[in-house]
């Protein structure tokens, strides 16, 4: 039996749990805010330290970027580290992010990096307004970053910016990346495994709407070669750059015909979560089959699926499974507002049987907690009747 340990304990450790099971795979979790390795799930009771998870571990790898160096590092020097430490520290720096896309020569926004007030000035000389200004460290899911629409808001940012680099307990320092706001016509990603021949097994690209910067619906519907082939081809780019072992996935930004990178992920990723019920192979499976060295899984769209993000809240009601091709997984966490609690997803034999359920399941959920899943579908119905 080989044993998997991950760092982190969230619901991705669990989601590879629930996928792992049946390769006979034993999988344990590292939980950072207490340091204790834990289960996945039943993750109440301590298991050991790191060092101990370390040892027992055939392979290690990371659900979250954003871990102390010193872990990684402690990992990278068993061996046993896939992806690995150098990969995962880029998916937690845009700083190192943007040098590597620069370095592959991958479309990304115009940025700089700003450290001190001189750079802040240089960047609203080189660039141009909207600007969008994100931690270097620690941001994701919309978390630390401001917004300049006039100029008449600089001095203002600027002061809480300062404060904000000034505060930071990283163990690198913190710095903004100052980037152009792309005035962009979808979001879309794309997420796919590499394992340590170079084999490489992508999913089709997603389309990805966010609530307040948080993901609220991913979308898988059968794509343009032109599109898909784009994104693929960024993937083989960064993936061989980094000699990357396991799932790693690209946020884009579509422009026209054009794909921009937004970020990066070196882990199964929130957009990925539509495979569990769209795919033969879900994300969580190729992930550990990547990295436990087996070949990967059917990545191909079996049928169109979309995935609703359960945010805020710890039950829905149970009519929406008596809709077909509906399936909630919850992730057994404490209610907290705008927490990630769970995802549903909802797949259709073609487009517009996706469409119909959605609207189903809009009709059903509380449209306080899902404002935007009546108008989705609805948009969705005209999109694929078109
Ligand atoms: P991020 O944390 O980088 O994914 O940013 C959160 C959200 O902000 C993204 O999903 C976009 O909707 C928006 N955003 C981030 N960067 C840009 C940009 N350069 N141009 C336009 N929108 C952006």
């Amino acid at each position: 039996m080989t044993k998997v340990l991950v760092l982190g304990a969230g619901q991705l450790a669990r989601m590879m749990d629930l996928a792992g099971s049946p390769l006979n795979l034993d999988i344990t979790a590292f939980d950072p805010r207490t340091n204790n390795v834990v289960h996945p799930i039943a993750n109440e009771y301590t298991l050991g330290s790191l060092e101990q998870g370390i040892n027992n571990a055939d392979v290690i790898t990371a659900e979250f970027e954003h871990l102390a160096h010193d872990v990684l590092e402690q990992c990278q020097a068993s061996g046993k580290l896939l992806p690995s430490s150098k990969a995962i520290k880029i998916g937690g720096d845009r700083r190192l992010e943007k040098d590597l896309l620069e370095s592959c020569h991958v479309a990304n926004a115009k940025h700089k990096i700003i450290a001190n007030y001189d750079d802040f000035t240089a960047a609203l000389g080189e660039l141009s307004l909207p600007i969008i200004f994100k931690s270097a460290l620690e941001g994701y899911d919309g978390k630390g970053q401001w917004r300049l629409k006039s100029m008449a808001q600089a001095e203002t940012i600027w002061s809480e910016m300062e404060e904000f680099i000034k505060q930071a307990k990283t163990s690198v320092p913190q710095a903004i990346v100052a980037e152009q706001m792309v005035p962009f016509d979808r979001e879309v990603s794309i997420v796919g495994a590499r394992n340590s021949k170079g084999e490489v097994a992508v999913y089709p690209i997603t389309e990805n709407h966010h609530t307040d910067g948080v993901l609220s619906v991913s979308l898988a519907l059968p794509v343009e070669d032109a599109l898909q082939q784009q994104a693929f081809e960024v993937f083989s780019k960064l993936t061989q750059a980094l000699d990357y072992v396991g799932i790693l996935a690209i946020e884009f930004f579509q422009v026209g015909d054009s794909l921009l990178v937004n970020e990066i992920a070196p882990r199964v990723h929130n957009s990925g979560h539509w495979t569990q019920q769209g795919a033969d192979t879900c994300q969580f499976e190729n992930h550990l089959r990547a990295i436990c060295n087996m070949p990967l899984g059917n990545t191909e769209l079996i049928r169109p699926t979309a995935m609703v993000n359960i945010l805020g809240e710890d039950s829905v009601p149970e009519a929406i499974l008596a809709i077909a091709g509906v399936s909630i997984h919850w992730y057994g966490k404490e209610k907290r507002a705008g927490r990630k609690m769970g995802h549903i997803n909802v797949s259709g034999n073609n487009g517009i049987e996706l469409a119909t359920k959605l609207g189903q399941l809009g009709e059903i959920l509380d449209t306080g907690a899902y404002p935007d899943l009546a108008e989705f579908a609805a948009k969705l119905t005209r999109k694929v009747s078109a």
